[in-house]
């Protein structure tokens, strides 16, 4: 049979024993047993669970046997017949072991003991074959597969952004440059600085911040959008938060406004985390008994208030808190907590006051809208006061931001004085402003960053563990 249609481990678990020929194939988490029989546990990949493999010595050249250990990779036919053992329901009675490939378990870097987070980071070529980090590229698929079902089941279109951009205007965040002048000797202008219009592109092109300038030209014309792709930022944060490569999805609706935003975003988010809840039981059970082991070292204000399904069931069903950015700032003032970053009107909330309010004050997920206009960027549309514009993020605990978004400026003079007064180069941005010189119409649409979903999700409590090889600052390999 072709590989294709091969059966995995996952849905043999779920078959009836009857004694039926199968065949898989797999690396091996462990093997034990005595001088007449071994168990061998093997994993796929299809499931947290293993198959166990029992294998009655007299049936095998001792050569294999000795060479089925922690970490190699075997072809097995046999009998699948219902478990003798405890804690599995099936067994694989082996006829026929195949060495796929040799591991000397004693030099295999994953051991049978616990690892460190930290430890697994370094041996991220390997950490997908740890239960840890295979219930989370489970969950990861999953919830990027129900992003594009949630779409196409509400007509949203799939936008392809350019991944290189002219533009440096988004101001999102620093920006990697790219080019291919020569850095020994590069072309310079008459003052001395570099002369990009000899670059590859004619003139200086950077990795893209966010895909939301191009979404928003795809909305005005199909009216419901969304891009979903790797976004880039050179902003030296070390935190447990922030990737320099990370990946993005930005709906954009033409015809929505702020509240039609939140309504989105609110529905959106609770429909992934259900999604995850539904499809991804096993891992997610696993992924919580995990954290409990872990947190039963922390002291108890250190934990998390929630295990973690109980955590998903609360927030998915829950209505988000909707509250100005003003209404914040005075629940913060009277809080009476000393916080590191003093608050007051116009400040930038940091995520020391969102966690606040989302923790402490609300205990459920909070949309802020409405921010001051000078913290927020240019594209956003200025509310009816001058003073404020109509942004909203979405707060979550234990993450903080999760989604940043806004129902854009359509009118042309508004935005065109926006641009001047930030001091942005409107030049690098005729295109953009063009679309509200023709049939501009009110539109929105928001940013949610994929790791910080999977990060939720999961309950791990690093971004660097959610995504399969983190780029973060000094920290390039694999
Ligand atoms: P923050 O204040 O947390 O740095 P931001 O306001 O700079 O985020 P936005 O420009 O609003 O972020 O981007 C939209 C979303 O993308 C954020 O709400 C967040 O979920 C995610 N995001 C932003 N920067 C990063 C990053 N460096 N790594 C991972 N996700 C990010
Ligand atoms: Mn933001």
């Amino acid at each position: 049979m072709s590989a294709l249609h091969q059966l995995r481990i996952a849905d043999w678990l779920k078959t009836t024993p009857t004694g039926q020929t199968i065949t898989v194939s797999g690396w091996v988490r462990t093997k034990r047993g005595n001088k007449d029989i071994a168990f061998v546990a093997l994993s796929d990949g299809s499931t947290i669970n293993t198959l166990q493999i029992v294998a009655e010595l007299v049936n095998f050249d001792e050569e294999i046997i000795k060479k089925i250990q922690t970490g190699c990779s075997l072809r097995v036919t046999g009998a699948l017949v219902a478990s003798q053992g405890a804690g599995q329901t099936v067994d694989l009675q082996a006829q026929k072991i195949e060495i796929l490939g040799e591991a000397d378990a004693e030099k295999f870097p994953l051991q049978k003991k616990k690892h460190t987070l930290e430890f697994l980071r370094e041996i991220a070529h390997l950490r997908p074959r740890t239960n840890t980090f295979g219930a989370i590229l489970r969950i990861r698929h999953a919830l990027a597969f129900a992003i594009h079902k949630y779409f196409n089941d509400h007509h949203f279109y799939y936008i392809h952004a350019p991944i290189i951009t002219g533009s440096d205007a988004e101001g999102a965040g620093e920006m990697f440059r790219v080019s291919t002048i020569d850095p020994q000797n590069p072309p310079k202008t008459g003052n001395g600085e570099i002369d990009y219009s000899q670059d590859f592109f004619g003139k200086s092109a950077n990795l893209t911040v966010s895909g939301q300038l191009e979404s928003e030209l795809a909305a005005m014309a199909l009216s419901r959008v969304y891009t979903f792709g790797p976004t880039f930022r050179a902003e030296n944060s070390n935190t447990a938060r922030h990737l320099a490569e990370f990946w993005m999805i930005e709906p954009e609706m033409a015809f929505f406004e702020l509240t039609d935003n939140m309504d989105l975003a609110e529905d959106f988010l609770q429909y992934l985390i259900k999604y995850a809840m539904e499809h991804c039981a096993d891992d997610l059970v696993f992924l919580e008994k995990r954290l409990i082991e872990e947190e039963s070292q922390l002291k108890k204000e250190d934990r998390n208030p929630m295990p973690l399904l109980e955590k998903l069931k609360f927030v998915s069903e829950t209505a988000f808190e909707r509250i100005t950015y003003t209404e914040a700032v005075a629940i913060l003032e009277k809080s009476g907590r000393k916080f590191e970053f003093p608050v007051k009107w116009g400040i930038d909330l940091q995520s020391e006051h969102e966690r606040y309010l989302v923790e402490k004050h609300f205990k459920k997920p909070v949309i802020l809208t409405n921010y001051p206009k000078d913290i927020k960027a240019f594209y956003m549309k200025l509310d009816e006061d001058g003073k404020t514009v109509r942004a909203m993020d979405v707060l979550f605990p234990g993450i903080g931001e999760i989604i940043g978004g806004s129902q854009r400026e359509e009118d042309y003079e508004k935005l065109s004085k926006r641009i001047d007064e930030m001091g942005i180069h409107r030049e690098s941005l005729w295109w953009y402003l063009e679309t509200r010189q023709y049939g501009t119409v009110p539109h929105s649409g928001f940013g949610l960053g994929f790791e910080r979903l999977v990060l939720f999700v999961t309950g791990m409590g690093n971004i660097r563990d959610v995504i399969p090889f983190p780029r973060t600052p000094k920290n390039l390999e694999f």
